[in-house]
């Protein structure tokens, strides 16, 4: 079991609220950079330092994770939420989710009616604005000495690792690929480059890629290479037809379409030689930080390596280990092969 990957995937980071996982991403990265910083927003931003004229590339990945924010507490003591990010309502009933408060963590259920008793109209699907969440307090007064309004959850934390290298937790999305950049960092770590690497571990990516806006302003890349996971389709009742076959352990998915500067896209399939691969068309706007780097600044050379992944947004997303270290082999390789001093 890989410590570091363990110790991202039980963090609890949702968006806005991604302090503790930051810290961790800093104390790991630290060794192979020049400089660690964190923005106005969060995002840390890791510098592996070139000679002041040369080529800077952005590579990011977004710590956060989908969550809830605690709107509501009722007479009974009761909980009642928002959802922060896309939530897959249908799983929510019966789940045990951690309660992040200002003394600590506190467990809750998500309560739902017993089959028993569910007549009709009542066996819908689920909305957020359909359930609660029961801490065991016997009044609001009581809820309100342990959890307050704008406290943030989490599902409660947890990581499965198998044996053959493949694992699932609830903050898969994109722990892996945060966890990719220190392995990247790490390989680059003794080389000598004629570019700068930028190193971002970016923030409130769920709610629209907000982090990397603001990092990709400030750091101005001429090279942005976004790191997350995208849908594996090798799980029964997955539609082929129009996505293709992306498969767990067969390498890292190298994207293509309007999104993807086709430059850097050779270039990374040039730097893929004697790795596996695989390949993805998406024929609109990624839904990852490749979108706002491509617009930031007066336009950003852009790419997408992404770790595919069983059950996205649900509270066990599935990737292999091995994938992810192709892909930090596949940054390397691409960062070293062009700009190598
Ligand atoms: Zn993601």
């Amino acid at each position: 079991m890989d410590k570091l990957l363990q110790a991202f995937l039980t963090t609890a980071a949702p968006s806005g609220y991604e302090d503790a996982l930051q810290a961790k991403f800093t104390e790991a990265i630290t060794e192979f950079v020049d400089c660690v910083e964190t923005d106005v927003l969060g995002n840390v931003i890791a510098t592996k330092k070139g000679k002041d004229s040369t080529p800077k590339i952005m590579l990011s990945a977004h710590c956060d994770e989908i969550g809830f924010l605690v709107s509501n507490i009722d007479d009974n003591g009761f909980l009642y939420v928002q959802e922060i990010g896309g939530i897959d309502t249908d799983l929510l009933p019966g789940r045990k989710v951690d309660i992040h408060t200002e003394k600590g963590t506190i467990p809750g259920i998500i309560g739902k009616k017993a089959i028993h008793l569910t007549r009709g109209e009542e066996k819908k699907k689920f909305e957020v604005s359909d359930i609660w969440i029961d801490i065991a307090a016997n009044s609001k007064e009581e809820a309100e000495k342990a959890v307050q309004i704008g406290d943030f959850i989490t599902y409660a934390k947890d990581a499965v690792f198998y044996d053959n290298g493949l694992v699932a937790s609830p903050s898969t999305d994109n722990r892996i690929g945060v966890w990719v950049l220190v392995e990247t960092a790490k390989l680059l770590a003794d080389k000598a480059l004629n570019c700068s690497v930028y190193f971002v571990s970016s923030c409130q990516e769920e709610l629209g890629a907000r982090g990397a806006k603001t990092a990709a302003d400030a750091i101005r890349p001429n090279f942005g290479i976004a790191i997350d996971v995208t849908h594996a389709t090798d799980y029964p009742t997955a539609d082929t037809k129009l996505t293709g076959n992306i498969k767990l352990g067969k390498g890292p998915v190298i994207t293509m379409g309007p999104n993807i500067n086709t430059t850097v896209c050779r270039q990374l399939k040039a730097a893929a030689q004697g790795l596996s691969v695989q390949y993805e068309a998406i024929a609109r706007p990624t839904g990852t930080d490749a979108n706002v780097i491509q617009l930031s600044s007066c336009g950003v050379k852009t790419g997408l390596v992404s770790i595919p992944c069983r059950y996205m947004h649900t509270p066990y997303e599935m990737v292999s280990i091995q994938d992810a270290q192709q892909a930090a082999h596949l940054l390397g390789q691409f960062i070293s092969h062009n700009f190598t001093l």
